[in-house]
């Protein structure tokens, strides 16, 4: 194994891929950003949200002066919207108690809102260059593979994954960029479903020693998306950020008529997240545009004084 580091380098250097979150002068709230993003969505659809996102708001204390409903705005189609959320509470909490710098070891970031392990170690290693290991699903299979001789990663991570990762971290400061190399091998090489062992820079593979031996693993069904919970919150969250002030239920049923039961409950979900919100007058809303929209609309006079938020009511 001792050839990994050198190759991996070699190859990163020649071949990876122009992302912008890796280009000089972004900073480590930038790139949290991107880490945020890029968290269940794939980098073809983050890069244009996310050179958006910082050209509007390059720091915790401008994301923090957004209103919730422009970061959900913003957010868009990149899906999973409570990421957003958290991601205006993280940068909150960075404005009002770190001055606007974004902390730089895993302990402290490990404590702010939305940041959990992947991230926490991929902050401080990308934006601090802190030798830590850094593991996501792309790393665990390319282990599994190089090292262990398996087709596939456990199903779930263990603590074992990051002493693996830590075996092969150079001691020096070339770690993180080994880290991220290792990340862009299983992105781009390695795949899950049709490793390009042609491309592969690395001439030690154990899986590949012992013959591509088949996975033990029962085959995982890919997730769907067409008519799931999760589109019919999109669609919903669709009505509501194409208004700037809130809309009939009505108007949020013709989002989808195939399943008005399946409908309800993405309704009811979006308002325990607190993505959404329903006016004294029974109206919808983005989290934060509710009741003062109410106020300011003196065509629609409120039918009752106040109503709990995350209650559905028809
Ligand atoms: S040889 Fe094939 S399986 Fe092994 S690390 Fe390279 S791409 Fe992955």
């Amino acid at each position: 194994m001792t050839g990994i580091v050198p190759q991996l380098l070699d190859w990163f250097d020649r071949g990876q891929r122009d992302l912008p979150w890796r280009r000089p002068g972004v900073t480590p709230w930038q790139i949290l950003v991107s880490e945020f993003m890029l968290q269940q969505t794939p980098v073809a659809r983050v890069e244009p949200a996310w050179l958006a996102w910082v050209q509007r708001w390059p720091t915790p204390s401008a994301t923090a002066a957004a209103s919730a409903a422009d970061v959900l705005r913003a957010w868009g189609k990149l899906g999973y919207p409570r990421r957003a959320k958290r991601l205006h509470e993280c940068a909150t909490v960075i404005a009002a108690e770190y001055d606007d710098v974004v902390p730089s070891d895993v302990e402290t970031l490990l404590t702010l809102p939305g940041v959990g392990a992947y991230t926490a170690r991929a902050v401080a290693c990308f934006a601090y260059r802190r030798r830590v290991p850094v593991v996501d699903t792309n790393v665990r299979r390319v282990v599994a593979r190089v090292v262990h001789g398996r087709a596939e990663a456990a199903a779930s991570s263990s603590p074992r994954d990051l002493a693996d990762v830590e075996t092969l971290l150079p001691d020096d400061e070339l770690a993180p960029k080994f880290s991220v190399a290792l990340m862009e091998l299983g992105a781009t090489v390695c795949t899950a479903r049709a490793p390009r062992c042609g491309l592969c820079p690395l001439d030690m593979c154990a899986w590949r020693s012992h013959g591509f031996p088949s996975s033990t693993a029962r085959t995982r069904r890919t997730q769907r998306y067409a008519g799931t919970d999760r589109q019919v919150r999109g669609r919903l969250l669709d009505v509501l950020r194409g208004n700037d002030s809130p809309v009939t239920r009505a108007q949020l049923d013709v989002a989808w008529l195939s399943d008005t039961a399946q409908r309800d409950r993405a309704l009811d979900s979006l308002l325990v997240d607190g993505l959404i919100e329903q006016t004294a007058d029974g109206r919808f809303a983005l989290a934060g545009e509710g009741d003062q929209a109410v106020a300011a609309d003196s065509c629609v006079p409120p039918l009752e004084s106040s109503a709990p938020q995350a209650n559905l009511r028809r």
